[in-house]
């Protein structure tokens, strides 16, 4: 019943349907489970039972006249003091000029919105004229587009509960709804949308919290149970001799931090298991180094191995890193899409016959017409960390090497276990020694001038710089215009004697490209542009970094930018531009300054930031909890964690009847890692 199409429901017409359709909402069930993801609440209650930093309603009269200030880019902010009783609270409203029109000392009017008991402040997200009424004081939000209105959807919302929500079914075992006194899933469902109470909501929430929790830990462990089990012989015998060999041979020791990660990988290589790990470390940790010697174990083992990086500039760099390192050693050849015609058609030859050790490339390089010989590793460098899609790749053309991914953007620990449940981690958490640290200013924007001046002189004296433009976070196409015009600013203010250059995410790969290589050979030399570089090339002049509105941007994602310089011999700065209005705006701007210490910024991030910022949108391969948060909620993650390793220890999913729906909620994933796992 609940898989019928939307169109079903009263009310619900073809052109409401399909508008619905763009909001993924295609069946009934899907309806029922496009939840909130916030609730307005307008009850008004005495401001003596507010809670700080929570959302409160209240009724007042207009005390004052009130006043407007622009600023920025069609910022508004509009205040005015309101009577509620007899205290007098101010209320603060962004962007909301229209409203001053209509308002006149005495009016009577109903603010919602976020309260500070300390400044006996209101920032408004909801603003009436009027007394406040009375009925539905807690209304559910529902992200929607222009074709649907959340009127609408409220409206079809609660014709679909009220008409099939009795139809959703149990998932959970009674023993658990018992054990954690959670409520059935159909009545979970209708508080979700339209909770009676806070109360009922708070628990509507636990219980889809555990659920997706549990599911998600179940997924996870029999996934990470199946790869452990499918021990197709990738087991590699490298060359113990051979390995230390070179690397005494090395210029430098490994770090106690390189060392511990490279055993953990030779482990893993040894075994018949599958590897599949995750290095990280900060930038310049010596990731690279310790993939390098396991790619060279991997030879030494009689197979080929293959490094895979985000972009060309990035494969040259690491091809031309690694024939320094081995020398003689090792065969090593490049892919990406400029090598053509002769050269690359003898690279295919060469792969599929052997000759080639070790091939560098884009993702060209699992894509394309490659055949390797004898593929046992590979190593996939940053962006492509998650790599749901190379695996597949490489299953579909029938592979099945050891995989190590590295990333330079570290997980915290909470992260890490439960995130990558499927996958095994190795921390380089500790830099070589003898490294020069960045120093890390932070400026407010009346200083930008001065920051100019600096950038002059850091360009006079031979040095290089970026500048990341300000995030306007609703917009790429808006991003992209500031920085064309920070771009045309500089390049005033720097005519004739400094070259500009502008790079941002709507260029080609072509266009990037080349901008990249100007920048590297010094034909630019001050680098405006949006965060896309923030994977990228070692431009090893490059000493100076600034960061124009640095309170929008994650802890983790400034430290990854400012890990575009230091990499050469030059002292190298960043620049940190933000007026961050906040106590914790500040708190972060001041951590930047204090720590280069990826990790503990992680860590930071998290808490701040929560795990869905963390690595930017969507792309993250992070599991999407609706309603569960994964650091908020730590707690319960850690309950389902027990409870799904005692159900597959157990066997409970295939023993025991009252697990019969979640096994089959789990089929259709388990269906498909089956297959992954061919
Ligand atoms: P990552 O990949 O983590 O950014 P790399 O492996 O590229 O780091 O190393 C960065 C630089 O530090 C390279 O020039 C490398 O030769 C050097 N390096 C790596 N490990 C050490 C070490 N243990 N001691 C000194 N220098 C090192
Ligand atoms: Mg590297």
């Amino acid at each position: 019943m609940l898989e019928q199409s939307v169109q079903q429901i009263k009310g619900v017409g073809e052109k409401l349907a399909s508008y619905l359709n763009e909001l993924g909402i295609y069946t009934i069930s899907d309806l029922l489970f496009y939840f909130p993801f916030r609730y307005d609440e307008f009850e008004v209650k005495p401001l003596t039972e507010l809670v700080h930093n929570e959302t409160a309603t209240l009724e007042g009269k207009v005390a004052t006249q009130p006043s407007l200030a622009y600023y920025g880019k069609k910022k508004s902010r509009l205040t005015f003091t309101m009577q509620v009783g007899e205290f007098a609270v101010k209320v603060v409203m962004f962007n909301r000029a229209f409203a001053k029109k209509n308002l006149e000392t005495g009016d009577v009017v109903t603010v919602t919105g976020k309260f500070d008991m300390h400044r006996l402040q209101l920032t408004a997200t909801h603003f009436k004229k009027g007394e406040a009424k009375s009925e539905e004081p807690i209304q559910p939000v529902y992200s929607v587009n222009e074709n649907v209105k959340i009127a609408a959807l409220r409206k079809v919302m609660k014709q679909a509960v009220e008409e099939y929500g009795s139809e959703i079914e149990e998932v959970l075992p009674p023993d658990y709804l018992d054990m954690y006194k959670l409520p059935a899933r159909s009545k979970a469902v209708r508080h979700m949308h339209f909770p009676e109470s806070r109360i009922l909501l708070k628990h509507a929430r636990r219980r889809f919290t555990y659920e997706e929790f549990l599911v998600f830990q179940l997924r996870m462990q029999l996934l990470r149970k199946k790869y452990k089990e499918a021990t197709s012989g990738t087991s590699l015998h490298y060359d113990n001799g051979l390995l230390t060999e070179f690397v005494q041979s090395l210029p430098f020791t490994l770090t106690e931090a390189q060392k511990r990660s490279l055993a953990e990988i030779l482990k893993d290589m040894k075994s018949p298991h599958r590897m599949n790990r995750l290095l990280q470390g900060d930038v310049g940790s010596g990731k690279t180094v310790v993939a390098a010697i396991s790619m060279y174990g991997a030879v030494t083992s009689g197979k080929q191995a293959a490094l895979m990086v985000p972009t060309e500039i990035l494969a040259e760099q690491h091809a031309a890193s690694l024939r320094r390192m081995f020398g003689e050693r090792l065969t090593i050849a490049l892919l990406t899409g400029s090598v053509k015609g002769k050269r690359r058609r003898d690279i295919m030859e060469e792969m599929e016959n052997g000759t080639i050790d070790v091939l560098v490339g884009t993702h060209a390089l699992i894509q394309e017409e490659v055949k390797f010989n004898s593929l046992g590793f590979i190593v996939i460098d940053e962006q492509h960390r998650f790599g749901v899609e190379q695996r597949r790749t490489l299953r579909e053309k029938g592979m099945k090497p050891d995989v190590l991914f590295m990333t330079a953007t570290p997980i915290p620990r909470t992260l890490a276990i439960t995130a990558f449940g499927d996958m095994d981690v190795s921390s380089i958490d500790q830099m070589p020694s003898g490294r020069k640290e960045i120093e890390t200013y932070w400026v407010k924007g009346k200083m930008t001038e001065r920051v100019l001046g600096f950038i002059r002189k850091e360009v006079e004296d031979g040095g290089q710089a970026y500048v990341i433009c300000p995030l306007i976070e609703e917009s790429d196409k808006l991003d992209i215009q500031n920085a064309v015009e920070l771009f045309e600013q500089l390049r005033e203010v720097y005519h004739p004697d400094i070259t500009v250059g502008l790079m941002h995410g709507k260029l080609s790969n072509e266009e990037k490209e080349e901008i990249m290589h100007r920048f590297s050979d010094n034909r630019i030399q001050i680098l405006v542009s949006t965060t896309v570089v923030e994977v990228g090339v070692d431009v090893p002049n490059a000493s100076l970094m600034v960061i124009y509105d640095a309170d929008r941007f994650g802890l983790s994602q400034l430290h990854q930018l400012r890990g575009r310089v230091g990499r050469g011999e030059r002292q190298s700065h960043c620049i940190l531009l933000a007026d961050p209005k906040g106590e914790t705006g500040k708190e972060r701007m001041k951590i930047m300054t204090e720590t280069t210490d990826g990790f503990r910024l992680s860590e930071e991030d998290l808490k701040i930031r929560g795990p869905g910022d963390f690595f930017g949108k969507k792309q993250s391969g992070l599991p999407e909890f609706k309603v569960a948060d994964m650091v908020h909620d730590y707690r319960a993650l850690e309950t389902a964690r027990k409870d799904a390793a005692e159900i597959i220890e157990n066997g409970w999913l295939d023993r025991n009847q009252s697990f019969e729906p979640l096994k089959e909620m789990l089929r259709r994933d388990m269906e498909k890692l089956d297959e992954s796992l061919d």
